[in-house]
């Protein structure tokens, strides 16, 4: 058996992820760090949205609940709050989680709920069709952008620190062992995490923009996922189209939802 597999359910195999796609990589990326951290099956309830990489949680043991679109943050906040002894985990794409779900984000953030958001940015709407979304870079293509997204980008990081997270990493599904560095950090602490995870989506992203081989697409995270040196070293034009990595906020000095409120039952039994 394979680090993490005790946690998958193989009766939902085959996956309905198209052969190459990186949601697959992730997704054994945070199983195998959560039984490196000895949880059990018990420990954890996964939530999700729509959306091809929304399907993850459905293909664990562990209690998990498939909500609408967008709307996978706020089933977690309450599920956090009536179980905080839970890591509830939240399995969402580039588009459910910055689109239709942005506001419920930036809250989540802002609130610093004991929530893990794990953001599969595959930079596209797989699932319905090859739509740009809010991280889409300037001038690639989508179903909805034949000739170019000619709109600005999220910097998923830059809004979700300025919105109050304590802890936000970048990475890529290239890099495995960095993924579940992030995931260890993020699934082990009290408040709000997010872990972006650039990954490949072949079968939309790659064939409108002329990289259909998902291993190429991996190999290409090498040239767009730059470190901090790497990054600010680059002029503003070839910034635009390369991303910086790492870990960009951990700050453990911040109360977290759950001990804000357990604070204010406190003080009002004690009043
Ligand atoms: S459409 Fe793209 S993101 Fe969705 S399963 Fe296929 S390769 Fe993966």
């Amino acid at each position: 058996m394979i680090k993490g597999e005790k946690f998958f359910k193989p009766d939902r195999l085959p996956t309905i992820w198209c052969p190459g796609c990186g949601n697959g990589i992730v997704l054994h990326a945070a199983l195998e760090t959560l039984e490196e951290m000895d949880c059990s099956k018990k420990d954890v309830v996964c939530v999700s949205g729509i959306g091809c990489s929304s399907r993850s949680g459905t293909y664990t043991q562990f209690d998990q609940v498939h909500t609408l679109h967008g709307r996978a943050i706020p089933f977690a906040t309450a599920i956090k709050l009536s179980r905080p002894e839970k890591k509830v985990i939240v399995f969402t794409g580039d588009g459910d989680a910055s689109a239709i779900g942005g506001n419920h984000l930036i809250h989540a953030a802002r609130r610093n709920v004991d929530i893990t958001v794990i953001v599969f940015n595959n930079s596209i709407y797989g699932m319905t069709g090859g739509q740009v979304s809010p991280l889409t870079a300037q001038y690639k293509k989508g179903t909805t952008a034949r000739f170019g997204n000619y709109e600005n980008q999220f910097d998923l990081m830059r809004l979700v620190i300025g919105a109050g997270a304590t802890y936000a990493a970048r990475t890529g599904s290239y890099y495995f062992k960095h993924m579940k560095k992030y995931m260890n950090k993020a699934f082990s602490r009290k408040g709000f995490s997010l872990i972006e995870v650039i990954t490949q989506c072949p079968v939309y992203y790659g064939r409108l923009n002329g990289i259909s081989d998902p291993y190429k697409m991996m190999l290409q995270q090498k040239d767009i996922l730059l470190t901090k040196e790497k990054y600010e070293a680059l002029s503003e034009e070839d910034r635009s189209s390369r991303l910086m990595m790492g870990e960009f906020i951990e700050d453990n000095t911040q109360y977290s939802y759950i001990e804000k409120r357990e604070q204010l039952l406190k003080k009002v039994r004690e009043s």
